[in-house]
């Protein structure tokens, strides 16, 4: 193994800043934990992080370990980067997933040719590191049932 490899990503993907609150749910990342906000006031997943629940508007809000479980419930192929950050990575999925837990995530669909990637697909979380140590939710065919 070359020094290179044990250099960190070149941060080459636009990386998500850190709102006070999606913060529980970067550090989870650091972790490669797939967490989801709540709200307890009427038990519903969150997703993305917020001050207040988009439905009840109650403010008692906890984050809960995810499954890392869902299918893709829309799916484009990207032949060109859509931004400068994602050159050299196409074609590339971009993909609505919807989570076993009830909410819907915009990510990527990876590992995976992308004219295979089609509605309906089971997928489940994967991992790709960003520079300060957090991980991007990426999303690849799921191994089982
Ligand atoms: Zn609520």
């Amino acid at each position: 193994m070359s020094a290179a490899d044990d250099a960190p990503p070149a941060p080459t993907r636009f990386e998500p800043p850190v709102a006070p609150a999606s913060a529980p749910f970067w550090d989870a990342s650091r972790e490669q934990r797939l967490v989801l906000q709540w709200c307890r006031d009427c038990e519903r997943p969150i997703h993305y992080p917020r001050e207040a629940c988009p439905r009840c508007l109650g403010t008692e809000l906890e984050f809960r370990p995810a499954s890392g479980r869902g299918v893709v419930y829309a799916a484009s192929v990207m032949p060109k980067p859509g931004n400068a950050s994602m050159a050299g990575r196409e074609p590339y999925v971009v993909a609505l997933v919807d989570l076993e837990e009830g909410v819907r995530m915009l990510s990527n669909v990876v590992g995976l040719r992308p004219e295979l990637v089609e509605v309906g697909l089971a997928v489940e979380v994967t991992w790709e590191p960003l520079s300060d140590g957090r991980h991007l939710p990426l999303f690849a065919a799921a191994t089982q049932a």
